[in-house]
């Protein structure tokens, strides 16, 4: 780690530009994987969208530097004085816990994406805040971080400011990060990887998954939810699943059955 005497300030940059750079590679290896996934199960899909997949990883990597910064600052300081109630002793927190944890921060994360997103749509601020992560029509797997540097903000601080509250395991907390990397990406990668029986159950009807939040993109003022229609349902601005998406993975099914 870095030289205790190093000036604060010094130590500051220098941790959010590591985590900066983390992020930006967690970004490119995720969604270069799934728009490699995108080339093999619907060819020509991103065909002719070059310009605004360009224009996708430079919105993407300016928010790495925004979701950086506050992580950087929470990591320097739990390392330096223990900030934040993470812990890397898995038995520090009962065993039935964990999965418990993991839980709560996808629910707080929802939460507050469902609303700051539903804030973002009023006109004045979509044009300011929220107009460049819907230039993507339709999306792509390089959309998932897509974002106008203040939208990027509403999410870049919510897990640095949860840990500080809600106790969790270290791995945990990584299983957290990979579930909102996966998801942030095959939720705009414009086709459905999640098989039909899931999507179309009773539990699929309370999940997030491609279909939903494509509707999203089509429709824009409905579907705001991240990874949970629990908000949607109860406010009732849930529309289902995109037709199209809907459409084209029954044709594929049929296509490879047939
Ligand atoms: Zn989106
Ligand atoms: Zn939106």
């Amino acid at each position: 780690m870095l030289p205790h005497d190093l000036p604060v300030p010094f130590a500051l940059l220098i941790v959010s530009l590591a985590v900066t750079v983390i992020v930006a590679l967690r970004y490119l290896l995720a969604s270069g994987l799934f728009a490699l996934a995108t080339a093999r199960v619907r060819p020509g899909l991103y065909a002719g969208r070059g310009e605004q997949i360009a224009r996708e990883v430079r919105w993407s990597l300016l928010s790495a530097a925004i979701y950086g910064a506050p992580a950087g600052i929470v990591l320097w300081g739990w390392n330096h004085f223990g900030w934040t109630m993470i812990s890397a002793d898995f038995a520090a927190l009962p065993w039935w816990y964990h999965p418990l944890s993991v839980l709560i921060y996808l629910l707080v994360q929802d939460t507050c994406f469902y609303w700051s997103h539903r804030w973002m749509h009023q006109p004045r601020l979509f044009r300011i805040a929220h107009a460049v992560h819907h230039q993507s029509r339709p999306p792509t797997a390089w959309t998932a971080m897509s974002f106008h540097p203040i939208e990027a903000l509403t999410g870049a601080i919510v897990v640095p400011v949860l840990v500080f509250f809600v106790p969790i395991n270290v791995a945990m907390l990584g299983l957290v990060l990979t579930v909102a990397t996966v998801m942030g990406v095959t939720n705009h990668m414009g086709w459905e990887m999640f098989p039909r029986w899931l999507v179309h159950s009773a539990l699929g009807k309370w999940l997030i998954t491609a279909s939903h939040h494509e509707r999203h993109h089509e429709e824009y003022l409905c579907n705001f939810g991240l990874y949970f229609r629990i908000w949607d349902r109860l406010c009732g601005t849930d529309k289902g699943l995109s037709r199209r998406i809907v459409a084209e993975a029954g044709h594929a099914r049929g296509a490879a059955t047939s």
